[in-house]
């Protein structure tokens, strides 16, 4: 092994802060069993609680029994199954689009729709706070980027007024961003690329299955969006797996050159067939979606009324903000003491000063886990004003 780059790893390694994950035994829910501790979760993307459900784990079981675990080739050579084309189908239902195409994950979606459809003749306008997988996705595609600061549209639309003479434009936004739970303009974003011409891909993997109509119908907005991306493994059963739904030749382009589709192993059966099942269930049963509506709309009111400073929104992301220093550290760590699972978001990952925890809800928490958090909060925050 080459001395020169282990040695340089390791001197940057002690400038940095050790990482050491969590390790979590037992099953994803609304509790979680940490070192042998049951903390109430308000960490995971698992929106729906569908990770636990049994009608999913059992499709997952009974797909492994018919069809085994994996399928050990990609989809276009024979690692095809028919669930791969159910699901397909299923997703494009959920999105209101034409036809989706799986991938293995958002990331992989991601990486492989820009270079896939675009050229060095176009651009890309990309928002400031887009998903990492979009950014590195628009660095794989040979088109020019235009990053536009977060939501603002005066800035973008100087930017589509520069860049007329374009062969295409593409604007591309998170639907809901991940560090403040804001959602992103929609139906003005779709007006400008209306008016402009350009096509509007959304990112929407925080808001499907979270949002009735994703952000998008959330918001107001039937038909607008051209592309769009999302993920299995948050609400959708929280497994893995990901897709861009959009119209056919948008779809069929990608089977054919999207790299990410092509160069890899085609999804497992089981996570297929969890997946589908997930979709299923959340259309079948929207009380779900509701109660996570109430019970978000109860965090975010307990926290607010403790003094807490809570971005506004209504995404079961709920930033509490606790600014400066080593704040949001250290109430994290008092609030697994008292029994709940949250963590801080500091400096690289949220700009100094913006130090926040985030709250995750999901519509499996129980009212009296909510009311652990409650109590957990509170007495936090008493006890940090008593010190
Ligand atoms: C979580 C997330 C992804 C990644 O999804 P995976 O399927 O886990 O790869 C991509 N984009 C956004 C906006 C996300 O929130």
């Amino acid at each position: 092994m080459n001395a020169a780059l282990l040695d340089r790893l390791s001197a940057e390694l002690d400038s940095r802060r050790p990482r050491h994950d969590l390790v979590v035994t037992g099953a994803q829910g609304p509790t979680l069993e940490v070192d042998g501790e049951a903390l109430v979760n308000f960490a995971s993307n698992d929106y729906l609680g569908l990770a636990a459900d049994p009608e999913v784990l059992d499709a997952a079981r009974k797909a492994m029994d018919d069809q085994g675990l994996g399928v050990a080739a990609g989809r276009v050579l024979c690692g095809t199954r028919s669930v791969h084309h159910e699901l397909e189908s299923a997703i494009a239902d959920l999105t209101g689009a034409e036809d989706a195409v799986l991938y293995g994950s958002c990331f992989d979606a991601n990486l492989g729709v820009f270079a896939a459809l675009l050229g060095p003749d176009d651009v890309i306008f990309s928002d400031a706070l887009n998903h990492a997988s979009l950014i590195d996705g628009i660095r794989l595609s040979p088109s020019r980027r235009q990053v536009f600061a977060h939501s603002d549209l005066n800035q973008l639309e100087r930017y589509l007024t520069e860049s007329e003479g374009a062969r295409h434009r593409l604007i591309v936004t998170d639907g809901v961003f991940s560090m403040d739970g804001d959602l992103a303009p929609l139906p003005r974003l779709a007006e400008l690329a209306r008016r402009h011409d350009a096509v509007l891909m959304v990112d929407d993997s925080h808001a499907t299955g979270v949002l009735a109509g994703g952000t998008a119908g959330h918001l107001g907005l039937d038909t607008g969006v051209d592309i769009l991306t999302g993920t299995l493994g948050k609400a959708l059963g929280g497994a893995a797996g990901g897709f861009v739904a959009g119209s056919r030749a948008i779809t069929e382009t990608l089977r054919l050159v999207s790299r990410p589709y092509l160069f890899t192993n085609a999804m497992a059966p089981p996570l297929a067939a969890a997946a589908l099942t997930a979709i299923r269930i959340a259309a079948r049963r929207p009380e779900l979606r509701d109660r996570l509506a109430a019970n978000t709309a109860r965090l975010r009111g307990a926290l607010t009324g403790l003094g807490y400073e809570v971005l506004p929104g209504e995404h079961p992301i709920i930033p509490v903000m606790l600014r400066g220093g080593t704040l949001a550290a250290d109430t994290a760590a008092e609030l697994r003491r008292e029994g709940v699972l949250v963590f801080a978001l500091s400096h690289p990952i949220v700009p100094a000063g913006e130090e926040r925890i985030r709250v995750q809800v999901s519509a499996s928490h129980r009212p009296e886990q909510l009311d652990r958090a409650e109590a957990a909060f509170a007495r936090v925050r008493a006890k940090a004003g008593a010190a």
